[in-house]
């Protein structure tokens, strides 16, 4: 029986309980004496190699690249504050009609907002109900609600036109 290639590793590598047997076996047969020198040789080829540089940063290609520029184009900037200026505005002006069509409850305890919104959602619902379509000769609209129409319309044209500025950007 000769010497695996296993245990000629194991001896070189010195994580063998089997030194003795092996170097007996050795001693006395030339064709794995000749094996383990040429284990031998090739390892301390391998050691003698030398450590060589990578040529091109083989990880360059996988390191994600920011797709969007750091700091907006100043236009978009000040559409995007315009936007903001402009729904502001909308908001403070349509705040007193939004605040009237709520009616104030009365917060005193939570089972009385309970029916506070009970008897308030009857009353919609019976205003509802009772709601007709203004006939034409009287003027549909009161001028504060022609004001408060137009801003939101206005807005949600800048809000469209800002948007599309923006994704313009990104795809270019
Ligand atoms: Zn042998």
């Amino acid at each position: 029986m000769h010497l695996t290639d296993e245990q000629l590793n194991e001896y070189l590598d010195e994580a063998t309980n089997e030194r003795a047997q092996i170097e007996a076996h050795l001693s006395s047969c030339d064709e794995c004496a000749a094996r383990l020198s040429t284990l031998q040789n090739v390892f301390a080829e391998l050691d003698s190699l030398p450590e060589v540089a990578l040529t091109r940063n083989l990880a360059a290609p996988f390191t994600p690249r920011p797709s969007l520029p750091a700091q907006l184009p100043k236009f978009l900037t000040l559409t995007v504050t315009l936007q903001a200026a402009v729904a502001l505005t909308a908001i403070i002006i349509a705040a007193p009609f939004i605040a009237q069509l709520i009616p104030v409850l009365e917060l005193s305890s939570l089972s009385s907002v309970f029916i506070q919104l009970q008897t308030q959602w009857a009353s919609w619902l019976d205003t509802l109900s009772q709601f007709q379509m203004p006939t034409l000769p009287t003027i549909p609209f009161e001028l504060s609600s022609i004001y408060l129409m137009s801003a939101v319309v206005g807005v949600f044209m800048l809000w469209l036109v800002g948007n599309g500025l923006l994704l313009r950007n990104q795809i270019k």
